[in-house]
């Protein structure tokens, strides 16, 4: 029968055990170990029941279990010390407290997806996984953030498998009021709601939910609430799902809603509003919209509204794979904006323009949102080295004249929340071998000073330890492959071979990501019997754990996860290769620490950074890896394996995975195995031995999330907080009128000629050319320009490749044209090639780069030919 209402039933504990329900709703849980060892004394068979979910624990005790702990001193002592940890920790100064100028007072952090713990399943992979680390991260630092998400009744989907290794999704019904949330509430008690207005009369509400990760509240919004339509009330329905419409609706509750929720929770708590917006990637984009919004409401017109919004922003782009940024019809963005629709007070051609491809094979009746937020935020990253060159050539064409190098994007690479990712094994070695407190703060603030003592952990300890991993990553195999068995149809009786599923002395290599094509989930199978050979080897066998989902609508990464679900169905290579369903944090938490190997194999350059390497790196895990993201940057071979790539091999696609195929199994063949199962004089593979520390010492602090945050706060955050300050709304309305001047007298300005006082081709090492430049400035002043000269070596194209900036002073007075002339010395300071060029650019205080309104000037070839501009 079913139930015509649903209600969730409190458990009232006891006076003495209140404190159990704080520390239930504040999800620091799911980072501190000690937390979590108290919940599981409450009851460990039913918090073994509840997936380690202290809320759900707390809602299955028994009445008398609790009437119990209530009287049990012990117990009682042990809670009153974790509840004055979680205080101290709350409302101590930390890292973000001990720095000087002035940090900003909040930063809001908008993402689709967080991925925080099993528990609040609201991610489908790496950017929400990412969001979560951050907010962890920052809450250890006590860098105060507000997160801002949606709340999604069925999260993402659950995986299964059909009985021929075909995805299944299904999508649980998450009740809020059993996950660890709680309502935003006005003085009145009445829940505190957010609206957006639609097109056709109709409207968009949402309630706002809080989690509190340590420090900082998340709030999600939730549109499934009595007081919407039904067509509304399914917006927050799943992540990633439905059509472009829906897809719409969702960012602009997630960027105008969540920009209002922020407005609301400030008001309701206090908290401090936000001086910096932090976009984790284009889909919150409409948080720009609606802070103009706010200000045209004060007065300021769009352009400076514009500018105001500018510089307070911060805008990540995390993928360089065009289907991974959201980019809608034109039509469909301007029916919902405008006068009977959200903002009215915005133009809605400026709107469409903010989001337009405006460079060369862009489509002009698309909205994009990656470009709206190059657009609407002053400063902007990729998320590794790499992809942050990568994301500079993508996008150069929205400045258009300068070289990508100079394209104003540009990079922090992903880090991992350590306290999350480390398994409490080796936590405990770390811990033992640097004192708790030390090891503490080694993991959260990414100090690296703190790590050099790993490297003194005896090799029999490191060799005990991976075993010890592996082993419990064995069993947790058995047991999930089982329960996928019997989901896909078999009976107990068929499933003994599975007592001899993986061996805990073979070594282990693990592959789990979502399986969008560029990941190649399958290039392992590009040839069969040597990947057999390599599973069934006599002396040095290998075994594989892989895992992944597929985007429900993509049935081309079903296919790839059939054929190896297929494969690992063969009964001769069963016992040494598996794939396991579902694969999410409570997975991945167990996984990476048990495999000796991370294996990734992206499409170079398409992985923009990849984190689940570094997890493994901080467990002792080596990495096998494409030269991409992360591992293009801090590949070492004491850390890992560097997979050749043949990007050069041209469009090619099959034959780029043979070759790449067949570099990794080369790999395995002559290096990887004999490292892991040559034994040294003590009995122990010492180089393997050897690299495991190196990677735990060395590579363990760099990828940590702390090193990440602080890495925005300084390099970002900060710097946009004083923009932000120094924007007052006459700054905001000067730069815009200055922007738009410069912009109608940009074609008067020219670089007219150029001399300097060497004639000859050569110069010596260390001498000083001076320069002197006239250029036009039309009816713009000196203060409107830098004029520069910019040397470096040169290639063979005579391009320069290493450039160095000088500003050039003008002398004398202008011409009747606004003719100007510019001098500086320029030292040669490097040998061989060497070349220069002159150039004007835009100057002004309030600007983040020149590079910004993408506007420069150069000699024509007339001039540069006549100046001789290149010398050898
Ligand atoms: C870390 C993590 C990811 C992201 O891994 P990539 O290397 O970026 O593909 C995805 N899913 C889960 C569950 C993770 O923990």
């Amino acid at each position: 029968m079913k139930a015509i209402r649903r209600f969730t039933v409190r458990p009232v504990l006891p006076e003495p055990l209140r404190a159990l329900s704080d520390l239930a709703r504040n999800l620091r849980w799911s980072w501190h170990a000690g937390t979590r060892d108290l919940f599981r004394s409450v009851d460990p068979e039913r918090w073994a029941a509840a997936g380690g979910d202290p809320v759900r624990l707390l809602g299955s005790v028994p009445g008398e279990r609790l009437a119990a702990l209530a009287g049990d001193r012990d117990f009682l002592d042990r809670l009153a010390a974790v509840a004055g940890d979680l205080d101290a920790y709350m409302t101590g100064d930390r890292w973000y407290q001990r720095q000087s100028g002035r940090l900003p007072a909040a930063v809001a952090y908008f993402s689709p997806e967080f991925g925080i713990t099993a528990a609040l399943p609201q991610y489908s992979g790496g950017l929400g996984i990412l969001a979560g680390d951050h907010l962890k991260a920052a809450s250890d630092l006590g860098a105060p953030l507000i997160g801002v998400g949606l709340l999604y009744r069925h999260g993402y989907f659950r995986q299964s498998l059909s009985r021929d290794g075909w995805q299944q999704e299904h999508y649980p019904v998450l009740d809020p009021h059993e996950l660890p949330l709680d309502q935003l509430k006005e003085a009145d008690g009445a829940p505190a709601q957010i609206s957006l207005a639609l097109p056709g009369d109709r409207s968009l509400r949402a309630r706002v939910w809080v989690a509190q990760v340590g420090r900082i509240p998340l709030l999600l919004l939730d549109s499934d609430i009595e007081e919407n339509d039904l067509i509304e009330r399914g917006v927050t329905d799943r992540l990633y799902g439905g059509g472009s419409e829906h897809r719409l609706l969702q960012e602009m509750l997630l960027g105008i809603g969540g920009v209002r929720a922020v407005r609301t929770y400030c008001r309701l708590t206090g908290h401090a509003a936000p001086e910096v917006f932090h976009t984790n990637e284009g889909h919150a984009g409409f948080l720009g919209l609606e802070r103009m919004a706010e200000l045209r409401a004060e007065g300021l017109d769009f352009d400076a509204a514009l500018e105001a919004v500018r510089a307070g922003t911060v805008f990540t782009t995390h993928t360089p794979v065009p289907a991974g940024i959201d980019r809608f019809d034109r039509e469909l963005v301007a029916r919902h904006f405008g006068p009977h629709a959200e903002l009215p007070d915005l133009e809605v051609d400026r709107i469409l323009r903010l989001g337009m491809e405006t460079y060369p094979g862009g489509e002009p009746n698309l909205f994009n949102m990656a470009v709206m937020g190059l657009r609407l935020a002053q400063r902007a990253n990729g998320v590794s080295l790499l992809h942050g060159q990568v994301s500079r050539e993508m996008f150069a064409g929205l400045w258009p004249g300068f070289d990508p190098e100079e394209v104003p994007i540009t990079s922090v690479t992903n880090g991992v929340h350590a306290p999350t990712w480390v398994a409490p094994e080796v936590y405990r070695l770390g811990a033992r071998q640097i004192g708790t407190q030390r090891a503490e703060e080694a993991l959260s603030v990414g100090d690296s000073d703190r790590w050099d003592s790993v490297a003194d952990i005896p090799d029999q300890d490191i060799w005990d330890l991976r075993r010890s991993l592996r082993e419990l990553l064995v069993l947790e195999v058995r047991e999930r492959l089982r329960a996928s068995w019997r989901q896909r149809g078999a009976g107990s009786a068929e499933l003994g071979w599975i007592d001899g599923v993986l061996d805990p002395d073979v070594l282990t290599i693990g592959f789990a990501r979502r399986v969008p094509s560029y990941k190649r989930l399958t290039l392992m199978l590009r040839d069969r019997d040597r990947l057999m050979d390599l599973l069934l080897h006599p002396d040095r066998p290998v075994q594989i754990v892989v895992a992944g989902k597929a985007h429900p609508a993509d049935d081309g990464g079903k296919r790839l996860i059939q054929e190896l679900v297929r494969f690992a169905d063969d009964p001769r290579v069963r016992h040494r290769i598996v794939f396991l369903p579902d694969y999410g944090m409570a997975m991945a938490q167990k996984l990476y620490p048990g495999c000796d190997i991370w294996l990734n194999n992206p499409l170079r350059p398409l992985e923009a950074c990849g984190t689940s390497g570094m997890k493994a790196a901080l467990n002792g895990g080596l990495n096998l890896s494409v030269l991409d993201g992360w591992w293009d940057e801090w590949f070492q071979p004491d850390f890992g394996w560097a997979i050749p790539t043949a990007d050069g091999v041209g469009t090619d696609a099959d034959r780029r995975d043979d070759i790449e195929a067949a570099a990794l199994y080369d790999l395995l063949e002559q290096r990887v195995t004999r490292a892991f199962y040559e034994r040294g004089r003590s009995g122990l593979p010492d180089r393997w031995i050897e690299m495991v520390r190196r990677t735990l010492s060395l590579l363990g602090p760099k990828v940590l999330a702390g090193r990440m945050v602080r890495e925005y706060v300084e390099r970002l955050y900060t710097p946009a907080a004083h923009a932000h300050r120094a924007m007052s709304a006459d700054a905001a309305r000067e730069l815009a009128e200055w922007k738009a001047t410069v912009r109608g007298a940009w074609h008067g300005v020219t670089v007219d000629h150029v001399e300097t006082s060497v004639a000859s081709a050569t110069a010596e090492l260390g001498s000083t050319l001076a320069l002197r430049v006239r250029v036009g400035l039309g009816s713009l002043r000196p203060e409107d320009v830098e004029v520069q000269a910019v040397a470096g070596r040169v290639d063979e194209e005579d391009h320069i490749t290493d450039a160095a900036a000088v500003p050039l002073k003008p002398v004398g007075t202008p011409g009747a044209g606004g003719e100007w002339v510019y001098e500086g010395p320029l030292s040669l300071d490097r040998t061989g090639p060497f070349g220069y060029t002159v150039r004007v650019l835009p100057s002004h205080r309030l600007l983040a780069s020149s590079a910004e309104l993408g506007l420069l000037a150069v000699p024509s070839e007339a001039v540069a030919e006549a100046a001789g501009l290149l010398m050898r």
